[in-house]
């Protein structure tokens, strides 16, 4: 007779790439029944419209099938009820909302921005895209619409409906004009815009967020609830750090950073279709110095710089889209609880629950630093000499970032120390090799 622990135990050799466990493990599996030699069951994940849903599937039938007496199998994929984060009426019909930053402008922000509504909306999802620049607002130039009548219903905005994607800027409602304000009045009216804006119901809200790392960000982060932020940038100079403070900006607020979106990272030369990767390597080393992926490198390609017409057209990179809905499934299972951390005079102390602690002197920690003012950005070469390091050197200060990694804040005034989790599982394990 065939067993439901039988069937688990098969099911248990599918690993989930993304959260290093088993899909039994991670309670995945539901509604096992067995019929005679039928076999059915729910698979249900943490996102929908996850990337892996096919791999799963054809996997789970195979190996249930391989199991004696079974002749039928039924899988039936599924995905975790979304539970809303915002309850303000403009936002409580939106699954997930997602924030598009960059340190600095004119690296293609706004263009990723919309490139990611366009590529969600043509997996079918319904998307919205919100450009909250008020200084210069970059949608009504990116999709060409410099007529837009937005309709006021009772006190809530209806955002522009253009091609299937739901669109809202302030540039829709101050019209070419450069907006002349202070910094309380600015707050105001993003504040205005996060929620008087009938979003209706959507699967994902894109922000546009305005550039740089500063009071207008933090006011934003802080009115609702987002669920991630994606950080784009370019291989230009000091980069990395920009990367690091839109990093440590997000987390100050407890949004995690989903990945980084390197935007005019290569071209394609028109004679070799070779890509040439203008700025260095494609492999980039965020995932080790921050413990963030690199979710896409964008190349420069002039039909980006035209406007935006039907979303079909400007969805060119479906990976970027399914990278990025695999990273929100990551943050939504919550596969990774921080640390506890203790700073002592000579060492800092790690305990991941049910571990044993992992101590690693202050020395050796500052000297593992891997930001862009320890180790060059492009050669990858330390910067940093350990023989300059104090002999007293000591933590003053540690910041869980997300599940991924710690910033620490050290007593020589070095401030943009991260740390991702498996560097420091990998200082232990090398010095216990
Ligand atoms: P930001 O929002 O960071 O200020 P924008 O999205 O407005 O930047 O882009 C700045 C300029 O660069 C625009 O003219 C845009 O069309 C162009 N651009 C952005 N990304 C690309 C790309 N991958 N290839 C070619 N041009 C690009």
């Amino acid at each position: 007779m065939i067993q439901k622990k039988d069937i688990l135990k098969v099911l248990s050799q599918i690993e989930d790439p993304d959260l290093h466990k088993d899909i039994v493990s991670l309670g995945f599996i539901k509604e096992l029944v067995i019929d005679g030699s039928s076999v059915s069951f729910s698979i249900e994940l943490t996102t929908a419209g996850c990337p892996l849903k096919n791999m799963f599937k054809t996997e789970a039938e195979k190996l249930v099938l391989s199991i004696d007496g079974v002749e039928k199998v039924q899988v039936v994929m599924t995905a975790r009820q979304t539970r809303y984060g915002n309850s303000s009426d403009s936002l409580k019909k939106v699954k997930h909302v997602i924030a598009v930053a960059s340190a600095k402008g004119g690296v293609g922000k706004s263009t990723i921005a919309a490139t990611l509504a366009c590529e969600f909306a043509a997996k079918g999802f319904k998307v919205g895209l919100l450009d909250t620049d008020l200084f210069g607002p970059s949608l009504p130039t990116l999709f060409n619409i410099h007529e837009s009548q937005i309709v006021q219903r009772e006190n809530m905005l209806i955002p522009m409906e253009y091609n299937g994607l739901k669109l809202m800027s302030f540039g829709f409602l101050l019209g070419d004009a450069p907006a002349i304000m202070r910094g309380p009045m600015v707050s105001g009216y993003i504040q205005q815009l996060l929620t008087t804006v009938e979003w209706g119901e959507l699967d994902y809200l894109f922000i546009d967020m305005p550039p740089g790392t500063g009071d207008i960000q933090l006011t934003i982060s802080q009115t609702i609830k987002l669920d991630g932020a994606v950080i784009v940038t370019t291989r230009s100079s000091l980069s990395l750090v920009d990367v690091a403070r839109g990093i440590l900006m997000f987390e100050k607020v407890q949004i995690p950073t989903l990945g980084v979106v390197e935007n005019m990272a290569y071209f394609i030369c028109d004679n070799c279709e070779k890509e040439h990767f203008i700025f260095g390597e494609k492999k980039s080393d965020l995932s080790e110095r921050f413990g963030i992926e690199t979710i896409a490198h964008i190349p420069v390609d002039s039909n980006r710089a035209k406007p935006f017409d039907t979303y079909e057209t400007n969805a060119v990179n479906s990976d970027l889209a399914d990278s990025l809905i695999r990273q929100v499934g990551k943050i939504s299972a919550d596969a990774v609880a921080p640390p506890e951390v203790k700073l002592l005079s000579d060492r800092v102390i790690f305990t991941w629950l049910g571990n044993p602690p992992i101590e690693i002197e202050n020395h050796i920690l500052r000297d593992a630093c891997k930001c862009a003012l320890c180790v060059d950005e492009y050669s990858g070469e330390k910067t940093l000499k350990t023989e300059d390091i104090p002999q007293d050197i000591h933590a003053l200060e540690v910041t869980p970032l997300g599940n991924y990694a710690v910033s620490i804040q050290w007593s020589d005034g070095h401030t943009s120390s991260i740390y991702p989790y498996k560097t420091i599982r990998s200082i232990d394990s090398g010095r216990a090799g």
